[in-house]
């Protein structure tokens, strides 16, 4: 099996430290800084029975001025190309704006979607499934895994699920 997954998400939830977890090698740029990752980043991962190629596509957030809007739709085309998309939310934020315009994006394309619940390391459990229900209140998920990205928890689940979907 083999499938191109793109990375989607408000900046600093995680998906650089993701995408350089499961690809072994420090290819996105991580830091704490938003807007870090300029260019969309590709890493593939390859296992004795599959191969995932993943996108980390920036641009998903509303556009302030000229380029941005061309970015921004550089990035939706993307979305619709690619076979998986992981929506990833920060487990100890609340849903915000930014996620709300993600959402609207996700609207007009049919590629499933799961959302990755990221950061579980420094939250409360009890606090885990209230975000989970807002979230699917807002959009069908393919599927919904709370990982940490930065301890590497639930990782491999997530990836045995991708390889399901593909
Ligand atoms: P991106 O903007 O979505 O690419 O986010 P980054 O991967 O650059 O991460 C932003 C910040 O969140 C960094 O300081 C990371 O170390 C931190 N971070 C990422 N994943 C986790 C996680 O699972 N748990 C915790 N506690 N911090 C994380
Ligand atoms: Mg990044």
């Amino acid at each position: 099996k083999s499938g191109f997954i793109s990375i989607i998400g408000r900046p600093n939830v995680g998906k650089s430290t993701f995408l350089n977890r499961v690809i072994g090698q420090k290819i996105a740029i991580m830091s704490d800084k938003p807007q870090t990752t300029r260019n969309k980043v590709q890493g593939v991962l390859t296992q004795n029975d599959s191969q995932m190629i993943f996108i980390d596509t920036p641009g998903i957030h509303k556009p302030k001025h000229k380029l941005g809007d061309f970015m921004m739709k550089v990035a939706t085309n993307t979305l619709k190309e690619v076979d998986l998309i992981l929506f990833m939310i920060n487990a100890t934020e609340g849903y915000g704006r930014g996620d709300e315009f993600i959402i609207e994006k996700l609207q007009t394309v049919k590629t499933p979607v799961f959302l990755v619940v990221n950061k579980i390391d420094a939250m409360h459990p009890d606090d885990l499934l209230p975000i989970i229900e807002k979230y699917q209140k807002l959009y069908p998920f393919a599927a919904v895994v709370p990982i940490s990205a930065l301890e590497g928890n639930n990782v491999d689940t997530l990836l045995e699920q991708i390889k399901e979907h593909l």
